[in-house]
């Protein structure tokens, strides 16, 4: 039941259809992911957005412990966040970088969270949602910085969000 609700939830934040487009959107894994039986509609079919969600979450946590330890592929070697075995408790280590990890990647106060109004940083519009904002700085501002910018704080916003609801749902799910 709760998880349920946590679903309805993750679906109203994250899931819209004009987000195709953009990267690392809940709408974009599905398309990528080609889980067709995944609608505006989550109850309607269950266990395709249980397994969409699924696979999204593991997709967020490895990219945000990748970013987190300087690495662009899995196979590469962590390059921040090192652990040395010469000065470091390995227990005080593991406790400290998880504890980091999550405070910079799950508790985060993204805007796509929030419900008070956002601004464009170049006009001064305000919007509710950031993937209106979005929309409108890709089509008045293009090519500015704020453009490019604007795209990258809202990629990192929306995931750092998306995996904050994403880990409330599994730990909900597991326990
Ligand atoms: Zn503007």
């Amino acid at each position: 039941m709760v998880a349920q609700f946590t679903n309805s939830v993750i679906w109203y934040f994250l899931y819209s259809t004009s987000s195709a487009r953009d990267h690392a959107t809940l709408f974009s894994a599905r398309n990528f992911l080609n889980a067709r039986g995944v609608s505006k509609e989550p109850m309607k079919n269950i266990n395709a957005a249980t397994e969409l969600l699924d696979n999204y979450t593991d997709a967020l946590i490895i990219a945000a412990t990748l970013e987190f330890f300087g690495m662009n592929t899995i196979e590469d070697q962590p390059k921040e966040h090192t652990f040395h075995m010469m000065n470091m408790d390995p227990y005080v280590y593991v406790n400290d970088t998880m504890k980091t990890l999550v405070k910079k990647f799950a508790i985060h106060e993204g805007p796509e969270l929030r419900t008070v109004q956002i601004k464009c940083d170049t006009c001064g519009k305000e919007y509710r949602r950031v993937a209106t904002l979005r929309k409108h700085i890709r089509e008045k501002h293009e090519g500015t910085m704020a453009h490019q910018s604007a795209d990258k704080d809202a990629i990192f916003n929306y995931s750092c969000g998306a995996l904050s609801l994403c880990l409330v749902l599994r730990n909900f799910v597991d326990a």
